[in-house]
């Protein structure tokens, strides 16, 4: 429906209608722009917004001080640091046409009387960043935060690889761009959360936001950021003149600028440019939303100045919302690797943005209940980021008198365990260890290839052995037997004796493919390796507390507490000793080469104590490096105790029984003449 034209409205009317809409508006800033955690979409945002200009323009009188028309932004992290922004960050004007852009141009050129030329770039879909250098190395990073004081991400910053650290030439200078999530990334971070149970971001904007606004750098360094310059703050100082210069002088500096930008000296070149970048946009490996034109000439765009909120000299054309209309038919219920359970809506086949889409996820319940989704309704879907297809909202008016509510399920739909919430967790959980589905996903995890590699275990012959019961658990791969095998479908000799092989041959992986295949919440592959090269051997971490673990350079508190509970739970414990007992490396020996003769070589040791020369587990990976096996505590089959000071409990059971013990000084001299 229509809406009533603005002019159409009497004061008091307006007023009211006003209010409204600030007060709306005001909402969903608070959500996009400090929580990065928007419940409308940017074109549901912008549609509002106009509505909102429109009556500021029909009624000045009506404009206060809280009206989003006069802020840029929104309000800062209370936890972070905050810094000035001498010269204001701002924001921009924006146009949904090729006819308002005309417009915007002619008024522009009439207010300067003559022709301009204007540089045409890329809108990445970010946040603004600004960067400080001083006499070359970089002193600081800051958001946009309200325009005028920004949040200080410094730390975080640092940890974003295409940003340098310091300049070819030791200049002082402020430079501004876009700091972005590429689409892979964007794509992976929210797989990853919504098996974790966590919300999930809604486009790369927010995720980029949410994870640069970060307290702590090590999750940001996690999130894959990256960055394009643009702009150059005092430009006259370096002798630059126009934006095309500043972006050839940010290149030559070491900032990553967008290559795409092009000068056009007129309308039907930023036409062009328009239309060509609008056809490549899902082969982007980055989100955009529309294209920025800016007067090309800096001392013009200094010229004409700012407005409260957005510059004069630039404005951003809106890519129309790539929408596609369907139809909900039902809903599935699938349970992940850690026991989330996710609902997909399964829909009439339908072309999107350069794919047909016949299913979305919809993360979890909330987002069902917050959409009001229901089965026979008509959908619109959107793809997040340019690529995860979504449903963006019901068209209720198209509502079927017969539409299903969605049944949100309590049991688990694989092996019937009620399902929960755990503690702060959006997702439904099934918190059953021996639930089927689960155990398919871990074990086609632990097979794959950058876990444990076996060739030829894939999820058909899981559903097999689950079927048949013939393994519950990773350890049990490795007690399978040629008959056992022999009565999966379509199995011959052949195919039993490559599977046979190909499980045999994982034992001998070095440990951080074994850690990783363990699907531990948070240790990913490039997590297990860091822990695995620095601790050496997984007995010696299993026994590691937090604290340690998070000492390792890499290795953050989360993934330190989340691997040290999962190792001290007794199942853990259990499925540890059945893979030792089924003589699965446990020892990292990637880089490594292991000695197989010498003092150390062949022993199984255990450290205790405090070592002055060494940290434990530095020893551990000398000693490993000679070729001993490390483990965590004193039994018959140790050969050797390295006791260093204050050893305890396990010099006194290694003397109790008898086993030899060497003290650091022993330890160093002969680690020593070993290594020669
Ligand atoms: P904006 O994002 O529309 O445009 C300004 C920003 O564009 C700049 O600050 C800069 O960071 C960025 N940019 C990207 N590429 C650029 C380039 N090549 N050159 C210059 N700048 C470039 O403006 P805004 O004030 O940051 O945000 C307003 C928009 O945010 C709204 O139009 C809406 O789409 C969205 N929003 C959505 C919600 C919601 O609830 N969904 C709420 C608030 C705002």
């Amino acid at each position: 429906m229509a809406e009533k034209p603005v002019a159409a409205y009497a004061p008091a009317e307006a007023k009211a209608a006003v209010t409204a809409l600030v007060a709306q508006l005001n909402t969903w800033r608070q959500e996009y722009y400090t929580n990065d955690a928007p419940s409308v979409e940017d074109h549901v945002y912008d549609a509002k917004y106009r509505r909102l200009q429109d009556f500021e323009a029909a009624f000045p009188e009506l404009i206060t001080s809280d009206s989003p028309t006069q802020a840029v932004g929104g309000a800062l992290d209370a936890d972070l640091p905050k810094v000035p922004h001498p010269i204001p960050m701002l924001s921009m004007g924006d146009v949904f046409s090729l006819a308002e852009l005309q417009d915007w141009a002619a008024r522009l050129e009439a207010g300067v009387e003559r022709k301009v030329a204007y540089n045409v770039e890329l809108k990445i879909d970010g946040l603004s960043l600004s960067l400080v250098y001083e006499k070359g190395r970089l002193v600081q990073g800051s958001t946009r935060g309200d325009g005028n004081i920004g949040e200080d991400v410094t730390k975080n910053v640092r940890t974003i690889p295409d940003i340098p650290q310091t300049l070819p030439e030791p200049l002082d200078i402020e430079v501004r761009g876009e700091c972005y999530m590429p689409k892979a990334a964007f794509a992976a971070l929210n797989t990853q959360r919504e098996a974790e149970g966590q919300s999930v971001f809604a486009n790369p904007r927010n995720a980029a936001a949410g994870s640069l606004r970060q307290l702590d750098a090590k999750v940001t360094k996690q999130r894959q950021l990256a960055t394009f310059m643009y702009t150059v703050i005092a430009p006259e100082n370096y002798g630059v003149t126009t934006q095309h210069e500043a972006l050839a002088f940010l290149q030559r500096l070491g900032f990553a600028i967008n290559p795409t930008s092009v000068v056009a000296a007129d309308l039907e070149t930023i036409d062009d440019y328009i239309t060509a970048q609008t056809a490549d946009r899902d082969a982007l490996a980055y989100g955009i939303d529309g294209i920025v034109v800016k007067v090309n000439e800096l001392a013009l765009q200094a010229a004409l100045g700012n407005t409260v909120k957005v510059p004069r000299w630039e404005i951003a054309y809106k890519f129309p919302p790539e929408e596609a209309e369907t139809v909900i038919r039902a809903i599935e219920w699938t349970v992940g690797r850690t026991g989330v359970v996710t609902p997909t809506a399964v829909m009439d086949p339908v072309a999107l943005a350069g794919t047909t889409v016949a299913r979305a996820t919809l993360h979890n319940e909330d987002q069902i209940q917050a959409k009001d989704i229901r089965i026979g309704d008509t959908v619109m879907l959107h793809k997040a980021g340019d690529i995860i297809p979504e449903v963006s909202r019901v068209l209720v008016a198209k509502r079927p008198a017969d539409s299903q509510p969605v049944e949100i399920p309590t049991a688990c739909p694989s092996c019937g365990e009620t399902l929960v919430h755990l503690d702060e967790e959006v997702a439904l959980r099934c918190i059953n260890p021996r639930c089927p589905a689960q155990v398919a996903s871990q074990l086609t995890h632990f097979a794959s290839r950058n876990a444990m590699n076996i060739d030829g275990l894939g999820p058909k012959i899981i559903a097999q052995l689950l079927d048949k019961h013939l393994v519950a658990d990773v350890a049990d791969l490795y007690q399978l037997t040629a008959e056992q095998l022999a009565g999966l479908d379509k199995f011959k000799e052949k195919s039993i004796n490559n599977l046979l092989n190909a499980i045999d041959k994982s034992r001998q992986n070095s440990a951080e493919r074994l850690v990783f295949g363990l699907g531990i919440r948070h240790v990913g592959g490039k997590a297990a390796k860091l822990l695995l090269e620095h601790f050496g051997d997984v007995s010696v971490l299993s026994q590691t507390e937090p604290e340690e673990i998070a000492e390792v350079p890499g290795i953050g508190p989360i993934i330190a507490d989340s691997a040290a509970a999962w190792f001290a739970t007794p199942g853990a414990k259990q499925l540890l000793a059945e893979l030792a007992a089924a003589k699965v490396n446990l020892t990292y020996t990637s880089g490594v080469v292991q000695a197989t003769t010498g003092a150390f070589a062949g022993k199984t040791i255990v450290i205790t104590g405090k070592f002055a020369a060494f940290s434990r587990p530095e020893l551990a990976k000398r000693l490993e490096a000679l070729g001993a096996k490390i483990t965590g505590s004193v039994s018959k089959k140790t050969d050797l105790l390295a006791a260093g000071e204050a050893a305890g409990s396990k010099l006194a059971k290694a003397q109790a029984l008898e086993i030899p013990v060497m003290n650091e000084a022993q330890l160093l001299e002969t680690i020593q003449s070993e290594e020669k």
